[in-house]
């Protein structure tokens, strides 16, 4: 499934084909994805310049100089195909430039969206209201999470994948933080020092930006005909390694599954 450093690969993998391009060919195939794509999607981005592309938590935006954003989520196996030769059945989205270049919107499962935002107004498309700060921006501070923790006994882990405290961050990227931070997912996040938070920042900062750097390199080989943007193969520190020796010291890596979803961590080195 995507994550945030997919996503910013995502992006960062668009803007040379789309950054000041105009859309001279916009088609939905199909009516909907998780759900339905604006109606007058085509209308209102053919013939539009692409002005910027961004990210915000995991949802891609695409700025236009009509005034629109179209903000698409790539949800559980969505991706962007680069000047595919022929189309596939699960190309749901095709976009064409002026110069010929051509993006699809593949989507297997079909649990991503696509949506159209005035980009003036962004900060109340109803997946942005309630978002805490980016991972990677300055909003996020050791300082800010002990203020949001304070008091709290829910689990640290539970705490960072709440998407009101930090944006974006998902399963794999908070084990990962929290192993290398040395914190147990399991401890209560009101009772983590200033000093520790300090560090899971650090850490959260750390596991993101090596993540989009090997998404980066393996973007280059994507940078083909047929080429597909989002997803890398990425080699984790204790994510999906139960059994395994933990990177800081050695000892094997547990995995505790709740509610769909493991935790992976270790317990010799994460202790408080
Ligand atoms: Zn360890």
């Amino acid at each position: 499934m995507p994550e945030l450093p997919e996503v910013e690969t995502t992006v960062r993998g668009l803007r040379p084909v789309l950054e000041g391009a105009r859309l001279a060919l916009v088609e939905p195939r199909r009516a909907d994805l998780r759900r339905a794509f604006p109606v007058d999607l085509r209308q209102r981005l053919t013939g539009a310049t692409v002005t910027g592309l961004s990210r915000r938590a995991k949802y891609g935006l695409i700025d236009t100089d009509r005034g629109d954003t179209m903000i698409f989520h790539l949800g559980m196996s969505g991706r962007w195909r680069v000047d595919p030769g022929e189309l596939l059945a699960h190309d749901h989205l095709v976009l064409e430039t002026g110069v010929g270049r051509r993006l699809a919107l593949h989507d297997p499962r079909r649990f991503g969206s696509v949506d159209l935002w005035p980009t003036a107004d962004l900060a109340t498309f109803p997946a942005f209201r309630a978002l805490g700060p980016e991972p990677l921006g300055l909003g996020l501070t050791g300082a800010m999470l002990l203020a949001a923790f304070q008091g709290r006994r829910a689990p640290i882990k539970a705490m960072l994948l709440d998407q009101r405290i930090v944006a974006g961050l998902g399963n794999i990227y908070v084990c990962e933080a929290l192993n290398l931070a040395r914190i147990a997912p399991s401890r209560a996040a009101g009772r983590i020092s200033l000093f520790r938070l300090d560090r899971l920042v650090d850490a959260v900062r750390s596991v993101l930006l090596a993540a989009i750097e090997a998404g980066g390199s393996t973007l280059r080989d994507y940078a083909r005909p047929d080429g597909e943007l989002g997803y890398f193969s990425k080699q984790w520190r204790v994510y999906g390694r139960e059994g395994e020796a933990c990177p800081a010291c050695a000892s094997p890596v547990r995995r505790r599954a709740e509610g769909g979803r493991s935790t992976f961590w270790c317990p010799a080195c994460q202790r408080g």
